[in-house]
C-alpha cells in the first residue's frame, strides 16, 4: 500500500503580516529620504538687494571649505523641520545648507 506524503503547508502571508512587512518598508524609505540633506541652498531669488548683499559680504557657501565648521554646528543655525529641506540662520537671510559657511561662524557651546 503506497502512502502518499501529505503537501507542505501553503505558504501564506496574513493580513497582520502584510501590514507589519509594508509598514516597515514605508518607515525604511521614509527614514531615509529625511536623512538626505537638501542638495543647495543658494536660491535668492525672494530676497532683496540688500539682503542679498549680506549673504556675499558674509561670504556664504552651500559647502563649507573649513574643517569643523558649517551651518549645522553654528549657533545661528535653524534646522528646518525635515532633514531634506535647507535650514535658516538667525544673521544670514535666506536659506542655508547644513554643510554652508559663512564668516559670521559662531560654534555651539
Ligand atoms: S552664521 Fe553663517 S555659518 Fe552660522 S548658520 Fe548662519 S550662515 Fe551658517
Amino acid at each position: 500500500m503506497a502512502t502518499t506524503k501529505p503537501a507542505p503547508p501553503a505558504r501564506s502571508l496574513s493580513r497582520r503580516s502584510l501590514l507589519v512587512r509594508g509598514a516597515s518598508l514605508v518607515g525604511a524609505l521614509g527614514v531615509s529620504a529625511c536623512r538626505k540633506a537638501p542638495s543647495f541652498c543658494d536660491d535668492v531669488s525672494t530676497l532683496s538687494p540688500d539682503q542679498r548683499n549680506t549673504r556675499t559680504t558674509l561670504g556664504y557657501e552651500d559647502s563649507s571649505d573649513q574643517p569643523g565648521k558649517n551651518c549645522a554646528k553654528c549657533s545661528q543655525y535653524l534646522e528646518p523641520p525635515r532633514m531634506d529641506q535647507c535650514g535658516t540662520c538667525k544673521v544670514l537671510p535666506g536659506s542655508v545648507h547644513p554643510n554652508g559657511y559663512c564668516r559670521a561662524f559662531t560654534p555651539k557651546a
